[in-house]
């Protein structure tokens, strides 16, 4: 069979006057004039523990949207049992099926779940109304089609035969079951890590950010929709340190689809290192993590558009994109022109709640977070070795606010040129413009991580020097754009050094790492 050649899902420009406007601002409305109460889906069923906890919009965080119900160590062993009795009808199931599932899961989401998912984003998340729609409604069908298009092309693959020989290879799902455990900055990332599994056959336990439970219960609602029988999704709400315990010494523990915090993946990978001899099988472990994304500007690029790659690039969505630029390299030469355009621009920039769409900057995610983000500026207002440059106030009153900030570093070592802040605050360092080499090694000495990175220059030669100079630095790398904005089947996504495992989200590098092949001579 040959499926549906996958393209892109159209963005839609929620244009004042537009139809799509009109009814998300209604789906907000209605959203926010009740409480839902959010169980968790196990086999099928909806569990309710009555352990409540509330959901809040990280922009208004004393407005009450409904409630979940966490559960414990014992929900987890529920949710890996219903996995294994999914198991084999699941496995079972011809391809095409499997697939039919999730192709009509991209039509829910492209319409009748469209703005019911984005607003759901938009108000558990703070992402505005066109990130939203670029992650929620479009990344997330891209997601499933083009997963789709690849998984069919991984089963036609097939070896060589010969006169008597009929060699195959037979593409098995993993033996026991997948946890996917997701983050809360994309909503199509939270349903990409558990359906891309679920897609080659394998039945998940899902564990979403406790940030961004309103979405996911969306995204549940789709795929019981579009038909994901019951078992082989899982959705639980359970502490980490609870469910890391059930998880990682369950026998049928068969792979971890992962992203979020470095510090949790490696924490994670110790654990399941610890735990190793009780496996079936070694377990697959795909993750992207963290990032300290750079922007390097070249003495020869114009500085426009450098200025513009700085303000999307580490500005939107709050700088909480793992893409997000958050160091920058200027020349000493451009600086001051830089700067000047930059301040143009976060002049025309608003901030506030989700809402109110003419806001660009919206709250980040919760209390701590902001917490984090104050005191990394609070600490360069009082270094000696750095400035603010722009922006540099916070207020936590409403919600949890943060200006788009820039600071100066005056060492190239200096705390936010090497650490991950995830926020919207960026770090230059200005470079003296004949000291492009040192710049090059600071950069790629300067961080552990490798996951985004843009360079801009007006010069062939110097393209080529810093394509190559800056190989290892990047797993997304762009010339002349901002480092953000991946977009599926375009630029598959992933990052190598401490940013992650690389295998690429959305496409077939990703879904081969969910099936065991099995090689088969058969001889006549
Ligand atoms: N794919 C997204 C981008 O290119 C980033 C994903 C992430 O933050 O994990 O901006």
């Amino acid at each position: 069979y040959n499926v549906p050649t996958a393209v892109n899902e159209p963005i839609l420009s929620y244009a004042p006057g537009s139809p799509e406007r009109a009814e998300l601002q209604a789906t907000i409305k209605e959203m926010r004039s009740k409480q839902i109460d959010v169980p968790m889906y196990i086999g099928g069923e909806e569990v309710r523990t009555g352990n409540l906890f509330a959901m809040t919009p990280p922009h208004d965080h004393q407005h009450v949207l409904g409630h979940y119900h966490q559960g414990g160590k014992e929900h987890i062993q529920m949710a890996i049992d219903a996995a294994l009795a999914a198991k084999p009808a699941w496995e079972a199931m011809a391809w095409e099926h499997r697939a039919s599932i999730f192709l009509k899961a991209a039509e829910l989401i492209s319409g009748p779940y469209r703005q019911k998912l984005n607003a759901a984003t938009m108000l558990g998340q703070s992402k505005n109304a066109f990130q939203a729609e670029i992650d929620s409604a479009c990344e997330i069908a891209d997601f499933l089609r083009f997963n789709v298009q690849y998984m069919t092309d991984i089963y036609k693959q097939q070896p060589v035969s010969s006169k008597g020989i009929w060699n195959r290879v037979e593409q098995r799902p993993l033996e026991g079951f997948v946890f996917a455990l997701t983050p809360f900055n994309f909503t199509a990332i939270a349903g990409n890590l558990p359906s891309a599994p679920a897609m080659m056959g394998n039945c998940i336990v899902w564990k979403p950010s406790k940030t961004a439970v309103y979405s996911a219960q969306v995204l549940m609602e789709v795929f019981q929709k579009a038909g994901v029988p019951a078992g082989v999704i899982n959705l639980v709400y359970v502490s980490g340190p609870a469910a890391s315990e059930v998880l990682f010494s369950s026998p049928d523990f068969a792979g971890i689809h992962f992203t979020g915090s470095t510090g949790v993946f490696q924490d994670i990978w110790k654990n399941i290192g610890n735990n190793i001899h009780k496996f079936k099988s070694y377990p697959r472990i795909v993750g992207e993590t963290g990032g300290k994304d750079y922007i390097f500007m070249h003495p020869s690029a114009p500085a426009k558009e450098v200025a513009t790659a700085i303000t999307r690039g580490a500005f939107e969505y709050q700088g909480q994109k793992c893409s997000a630029a958050s160091r920058a390299f200027i020349p000493a030469s451009k600086y001051d022109e830089v700067m000047a355009y930059v301040h143009e621009d976060l002049k025309k920039i608003k901030m506030g709640g989700t809402e109110d769409f003419t806001n660009f900057v919206n709250a980040v995610i919760d209390e701590a977070s902001f917490d984090k983000l104050a005191s990394a500026i609070d600490a360069a207002k009082a270094s000696p070795d750095a400035e603010i440059v722009a922006g540099g106030t916070y207020d936590k009153s409403v919600g949890y606010f943060i200006a788009p900030t820039i600071i100066r570093a005056k060492k190239h070592d200096y705390i936010t040129m090497e650490e991950e802040l995830f926020g919207p605050v960026l770090t230059i360092y200005v470079y003296e413009d004949d000291k492009v080499d040192e710049t090059l090694d600071i950069l790629d000495k300067g961080s552990m991580y490798a996951l985004t990175g843009a360079i801009f220059a007006d010069c062939r030669y110097a393209i080529e020097k810093l394509v190559k100079r800056l190989t290892h630095t990047a797993g997304n790398f762009y010339i002349n754009d901002k480092p953000t904005g991946a977009v599926v089947g375009q630029q598959p996504f992933g990052g190598g050094r401490g940013s992650g495992t690389n295998d690429k989200a959305g496409s077939m590098i990703n879904l081969l790492r969910w099936v065991s092949p099995r090689t088969i001579k058969e001889t006549f």
